[in-house]
Formats: structure tokens, sequence, C-alpha cells
């Protein structure tokens, strides 16, 4: 877990569409932090597991990335991952709350105490690493990921735990028997929404 509070591990920053959750559809910066624990077998990230792997960036710099990005358009950067919160993320979101007035998100699964500021956390909860009950309850929105019948199961067990945040179920990629449960969820309880990964649907980033 890295330590330091001048750099994050890096593993990419690019300026796309959000393309899944409550905010899919703008134009958002992501950050892209190295180091993940959490071990999801479906994960389509798995490059940025190791965090050593990856560049130490400071994050000055990263706020001056963003900076940029939000004179190119961005509606708000995205903190990702990789698992963001193993790290301190308070040098982060002040190097970027000083450099403008953009919007942070954060993406987690949960597992660890949260750090920074971010103005909206989105939480994907996972079954064999459930999340903190203080990320569920503080979460703007609870994104579950459904490949089996079990994670509806699971879905509502968290929901519970998050009565304030919007709740998604997302099919996994390429999983029929995700999207069939996932769309069924949807359709028979209107407090869900259907969340799909529509850059990957394009084929964009
Ligand atoms: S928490 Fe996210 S980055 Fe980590 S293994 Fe799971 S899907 Fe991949």
């Amino acid at each position: 877990m890295a330590k330091s509070i001048d750099g994050l591990p890096l593993v990419e920053t690019f300026h796309s569409l959000q393309g899944e959750g409550l905010h899919a559809g703008r134009s958002a910066f992501f950050i892209r932090l190295g180091g993940c624990k959490v071990g999801c077998s479906w994960c389509d990230t798995k490059h940025s597991w190791s965090e050593h792997v990856h560049p130490q960036r400071r994050v000055e710099e990263l706020a001056q990335d963003v900076l940029k990005a939000a004179r190119a358009g961005a509606a708000f950067v995205v903190i990702t991952g990789g698992e963001p919160l193993h790290h301190p993320l308070e040098p982060l979101t002040s190097a970027i709350r000083s450099s403008c007035s953009l919007p942070i998100h954060l993406e987690t699964s949960g597992v660890d105490p949260l750090s920074g500021s971010p103005d909206w956390i989105t939480l994907s909860p996972k079954r064999h690493k459930p999340p903190r009950q203080d990320l569920l309850a503080s979460c703007h929105e609870l994104k579950v990921v459904v490949h089996e019948a079990d994670d509806l199961l699971f879905a509502d067990v968290v929901a519970a735990q998050a009565p304030q945040a919007h709740w998604l179920v997302q099919p996994g990629w390429d999983s029929q028997e995700g999207q069939e449960l996932a769309v069924a969820k949807a359709q028979r309880d209107g407090r869900w929404r259907l969340s799909l990964q529509n850059h990957k649907w394009l084929g964009v980033r």
C-alpha cells in the first residue's frame, strides 16, 4: 500500500465520457490509480492490480492535468482504479481543489476507510469482500454488478444499508445471465435502475 503523500501510482489518465452509472454520457477526466487487493475474477482492469509496476505521479501534476481537462470541457474528474482508497487521497483531492472547481467523483469497492473529500461516491460492493458500513451510509450511488442470482440477494442486503443512495444493477460484461437478471430486477423493483457499460457497447474508452 502506497504511503507517499506527494505521489500516487498512476496507471493512466484520459478524457472521455463517463460510461456507466448515474452520470453516464457526461464528459469526464479519469485518473486511474494502481493497486488493488480486492481480486474480482471478472475484473477488466487487472493490469492495475500491482501498484509497483506503475510510476509514481505527483499530485500537483495530476491537478494540472485536471485543470487542462476542465478547460477542454470535462464536467467532473473521476478517481478510479484499481482500488483508489488503498491510498490516502487527501493530498490528491486537495491539490485538485486548489487547481480548479471541477467536482471530484470517486469509484470504490468500499473495503477501505474513506479519505479525501469527494463530491460524489460510486460504491461498487463485492460479495467476496463486502464494503464498510460507513461507505454504504455515505455513498451517492450503489452500483452492484450482476452475474448470477446470488448477486441480487447481495444487492438487496447492501441496499438496505444505503437508503440514501441511487441503486443501480449492472450486468457483468458478456454475462447473458447477468443481463437477464439485472433487467428483470430493474423492471420488477422500481427502486433500482439498470446501468450499462455504454463505453464498451460503443467501443470507446
Ligand atoms: S475492486 Fe475493481 S479494480 Fe479491484 S479487482 Fe475488483 S473490479 Fe478490479
